[in-house]
């Protein structure tokens, strides 16, 4: 299968899922999650329609950046960033979707007002509280969003989640119901219903996400095939 044919039959089945819920596919914002693909690999997915390419590591995608792979599509952060590499992420792409600290959250105000931009990011939340994993708690989130609104050089876009890799289906479905209804409170008492982003969903799961009022998915493996760790990114 072509990523051409892997994003069609992807974007089938996230209609599917959006009707479930009163909405359709064009409603639902397809993130191709490209870490360890070449530049040609993107350069289909731009020219198949992808919505935007997701890079989670700030070297990879600047090499690909200066191979143009995403021309034509908004890029979006989506790895765990280092503060000290912040100023090479804020102005290059259109939305940070995986701000996890308040530390960060500053970091990003202050290189955003450096370059007199506005930076527009989602905060991500650690579902799962996970020791290993970054994002706000749960219960620190609403007091971040918050936070957000009083820096003007960034603009919170919504939320965003991982949950843990080694959750069952079951359990995976209820992180997603707890994270939208956080979202939910957030967009109603903080932002007046403004239509926000609710990014989660990943090759494993992105159907169920979407049922659970996903407004954004990141696909990687449906999409680009299998990633090989071993050849350092490399296909064989
Ligand atoms: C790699 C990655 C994805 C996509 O994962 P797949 O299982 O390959 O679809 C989504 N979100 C984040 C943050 C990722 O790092």
């Amino acid at each position: 299968m072509s990523i051409a044919e892997n994003i069609a039959l992807v974007r089938e089945k996230i209609d599917a899922a959006a009707r479930e819920s009163g909405r359709t596919g064009r409603d639902i914002t397809l993130v191709g999650a490209s870490k360890m693909t070449d530049a040609a690999a993107c350069q289909a997915a731009a020219a198949a329609g992808i919505d935007a390419l997701g890079e989670n590591r700030v070297q990879e995608m600047r090499a690909k950046l200066a191979e143009r792979a995403y021309d034509g599509v908004p890029l979006h952060f989506i790895g765990h960033l280092q503060r000290n590499k912040v100023r090479q992420v804020v102005g290059q792409v259109a939305l940070i979707q995986s701000v996890g600290s308040e530390a960060l959250l500053l970091e990003i105000e202050k290189a955003a007002a450096a370059r007199n931009l506005v930076q527009p990011v989602l905060l991500e939340v650690n579902i799962g509280a996970e020791a290993a994993k970054s994002g706000f708690a749960p219960s620190e989130l609403f007091r971040a969003a918050e936070r957000t609104l009083s820096l003007p050089h960034v603009r919170m876009r919504g939320v965003m989640t991982v949950p843990p890799a080694n959750a069952d289906r079951l359990a995976t479905c209820h992180y997603f119901q707890e994270v939208r209804a956080l979202y939910v409170d957030i967009r109603e008492k903080l932002f007046h219903n403004v239509p926000m982003e609710l990014s989660m969903g990943m090759s494993g799961d992105y159907e169920d996400a979407v049922r659970a009022g996903a407004t954004m998915v990141r696909v990687g493996t449906a999409i680009f095939g299998a990633r090989h760790y071993d050849t350092g990114g490399a296909k064989i």
